[in-house]
């Protein structure tokens, strides 16, 4: 088991190889992936950055959302875990973690596509957890297409609604009832600067987060609100065995970064709290490239 906090080598510190094919229908389920993916469940360490603070993630029950549900609550923070009704057993998981940090979980079963849903949230914040000063957006949608042909226009929808429209709806429906002192925290990728030949419409998601970010960030920042973007490279998580890649890709999943393998969750964690918290008090507008040393501008 390694963990965040030992001096070694980022090289060969988490799972080194490819992966073998193993696809997953609908969004998929962290608890099926072998290798286990690592989420920091028994390495994540708090040091009470987000005391108090009242954290909505969405995507909190796989990948990368769960690893930022769970270091927001051993850093202090009440959570609403927005999932996938079909993601039950993986959000149910992560819970049971926040509780165990000694805060409070609430989960937010739905589909965010779901305008009405999407906006819900924020109610299921303020009245499930007592109020909501840090967003972190992490869901999203990514099915590979290898021909332009082969997207058809619910996909295209889908993406864009997950995605973005889901992104605005939820940061729209909060901002009134944000303190200063609030943080947003966005989910964009590599994808946002390096876009994939077959991931089109995804690509183009992951670059509009990035500028919807930077523009709602200076408009936000007056308001004592920041807003800031993760975005990671390739991370072991359920989405890329669920239709984000082609399952002949696992293989050499990672291997082309510069440290010569994939991200585990855990790795993604403290960079969203890092955003989150005050410590990140100066930071505003920016991308923080999560992705084993890929080129970004
Ligand atoms: P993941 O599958 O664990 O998480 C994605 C989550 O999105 C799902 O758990 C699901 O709850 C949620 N989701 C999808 N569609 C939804 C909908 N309609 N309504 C509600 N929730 C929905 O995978 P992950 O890799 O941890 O993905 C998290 C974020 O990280 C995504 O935004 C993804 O684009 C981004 N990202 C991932 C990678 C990677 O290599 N895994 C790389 C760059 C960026
Ligand atoms: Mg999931």
């Amino acid at each position: 088991m390694s963990d965040q906090y030992t001096f070694q080598d980022p090289v060969t510190q988490y799972h080194t190889g490819g992966f073998e094919a193993q696809p997953q229908d609908g969004p998929g389920l962290a608890a099926d992936l072998g290798p286990h993916p690592d989420h920091g469940e028994s390495t994540y360490r708090g040091t009470g950055r987000l005391t108090g603070r009242k954290a909505l993630v969405t995507g909190a029950d796989s990948g990368i959302g769960r690893a930022a549900a769970i270091a927001f609550a051993r850093e202090g923070a009440d959570v609403v875990l927005n999932h996938l009704p079909e993601e039950q057993e993986d959000a149910e998981q992560v819970a049971r973690l926040v509780r165990d940090a000694g805060r409070t979980a609430v989960l937010a079963p739905g589909d965010l596509t779901d305008e009405a849903f999407a906006r819900s949230l924020v109610r299921t914040a303020l009245d499930g957890i007592g109020g909501l000063d840090l967003i972190a957006n992490v869901a999203g949608k990514q099915q590979h297409a290898e021909d332009v042909a082969d997207i058809t226009t619910a996909q295209f929808d889908e993406t864009i609604r997950t995605n973005l429209n889901a992104l605005f709806w939820i940061v729209q429906e909060a901002v009134p009832h944000l303190p200063p002192g609030s943080t947003i925290v966005n989910t964009s990728s590599v994808q946002g600067y390096q876009p994939s030949p077959n991931l089109v419409d995804y690509a183009t998601t992951k670059s509009g987060i990035i500028a919807m970010s930077k523009a709602l960030a200076q408009q936000l920042a007056p308001k004592g609100i920041r807003v800031n973007v993760v975005a990671p490279g390739p991370v072991w998580t359920p989405l890329q065995v669920a239709g984000g890649q082609p399952d002949e890709a696992m293989a050499e999943f990672g291997q082309q970064t510069p440290l010569g393998r994939a991200a585990q969750p855990a790795e993604l964690a403290p960079a969203y709290v890092f955003l989150a918290s005050p410590e990140s008090s100066y930071v505003v507008g920016e991308v923080l490239n999560v992705n084993g040393g890929m080129p970004t501008p």
